[in-house]
């Protein structure tokens, strides 16, 4: 779709109301902490704030997923207001000797303690958050809740 100059469509924000997101389940903060090994290699949690790309990305993504649900939306114009309370997002650092530094991205805050590695996991989780009423996790298919069901 093309828009004239001025003419660009604003987002469309959507909150999520309720959040099942735990804070106590994000790295510890000695895990957060880049601390050299003698070799020079490390390891360290560092959390992204709401102005980093992959947050920002994290919220384009569960954005667009919930919009896919309600018609009157146009997905690729939605976006979340924010992560939902108590969950986090974090990149793990890590260098090995002689390697270079790269970065794993998680999602962390479900009450079981699992974490997410990508929106695409992230996203069936909120949408279960928007939109089951009874918060009954025997009906999220994410892979936090299944995993603790077994
Ligand atoms: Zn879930």
């Amino acid at each position: 779709m093309n828009y004239a100059w001025g003419q660009f469509p604003t987002l469309q924000k959507i909150r999520v109301h309720y959040s099942d997101g735990r804070p106590t389940m994000r790295p510890p903060p000695e895990d957060c902490v880049q601390k050299f090994n003698p070799d020079g290699s490390y390891e360290y949690f560092q959390e992204a704030k709401p102005g980093d790309p992959y947050y920002q990305r994290v919220l384009r993504e569960c954005g667009e997923y919930l919009a896919q649900q309600v018609q009157s939306l146009q997905p690729s114009l939605c976006v979340l207001d924010d992560i939902p309370e108590g969950y986090s997002v974090y990149g793990h650092r890590v260098k090995g000797v002689g390697k270079d530094e790269r970065t794993d991205r998680y999602i962390f805050g479900h009450p079981t303690g699992g974490r997410y590695r990508s929106p695409n996991e992230f996203k069936v989780h909120v949408l279960w958050l928007a939109s089951n009423e009874e918060h009954d996790y025997d009906d999220c298919p994410c892979k936090c809740c299944k995993a603790a069901m077994k």
